[in-house]
């Protein structure tokens, strides 16, 4: 089953002789389970990538479908409930909201997706609990450190029933130690069945993934495949 396929996707930005090819006709599918690490250079068009791919922004040209849907066919509505529901998205930097404890931060999209506030909570601590941070529920951003607020913003990218799980630079700003942590949340999000792609510079963290896809100037230029399995053996050859 694949979560997410782009299908040709090109975006730019600007006009004239400012213009920026950001992406040019970029290819790829995630599948359900899958663990997608992206890698390049700084403006290689990683975080481009990771916007179109959680419809935060729309291709210049090419298609998005998310679960089998195509983004082009969808009202902002629609959009904005994929985002809510379906699609967990980790910034670099967090974006935790500051006035919010942590369990109110991994609580709210369930809140803004209808579940009552006391539920909303309940479930939340859950997810807070299994990454380890339940005595860390009541207190604020600010009282976080840069690893716990990590954590915390990867809780609530995968809270509640998501299939999807975007993260730029997730370990970035973190020592080995954390870094390590976050990437074994990811992992275990993928064993539930969630498809991640995550965007890092770290070859040893990338090397945690199924597949790398490398980009340069905004094109994938080479991506690794799992080995192949034994089964692979007995296919018939194709010139039989
Ligand atoms: P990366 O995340 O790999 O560093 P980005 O996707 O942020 O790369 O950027 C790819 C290219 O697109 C860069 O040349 C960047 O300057 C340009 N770019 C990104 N966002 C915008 C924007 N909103 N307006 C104009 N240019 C942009
Ligand atoms: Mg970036």
């Amino acid at each position: 089953m694949t979560i997410l396929e782009l299908e040709n996707v090109s975006k730019t930005y600007g006009g004239g002789p400012t213009e920026v090819h950001a992406l040019s006709h970029v290819s790829l599918s995630v599948e359900a389970g899958a663990f997608v690490a992206v890698m390049g250079a700084s403006g290689s068009g990683k975080t481009t990538l990771l916007s179109i791919a959680g419809s935060l922004e729309n291709p210049t040209s090419g298609e998005v479908r998310i679960d089998g849907r195509p983004l082009s066919s969808m009202s902002r509505n629609d959009k904005a409930r994929l985002r809510r529901r379906s699609i967990g998205y980790v910034f670099q930097d967090f974006n935790l909201l500051n006035g919010l404890t942590a369990v109110e931060n991994v609580s709210l999209p369930l809140e803004l997706d209808g579940l009552p506030a006391k539920k909303a909570q309940a479930v939340a601590m859950e997810v807070l609990d299994g990454l380890g941070l339940s005595e860390r529920a009541s207190s604020y951003p600010d009282q976080l450190s840069g690893g716990e607020s990590q954590r915390v913003a990867i809780a609530r990218a995968v809270v509640g029933e998501r299939r999807l799980l975007l993260a730029d630079e997730p370990s970035g700003a973190l020592d080995s130690t954390n870094a390590e942590a976050v990437m074994r949340l990811v992992l275990a999000a993928c064993h539930r069945g969630v498809g991640a792609v995550v965007v890092t510079h770290d070859a040893h963290l990338a090397s945690w993934a199924d597949r790398v896809v490398f980009l340069r100037d905004g094109r994938v230029i080479d991506q690794t495949m799992p080995p192949a399995g034994p089964e692979s053996l007995l296919a018939p050859s194709p010139e039989l």
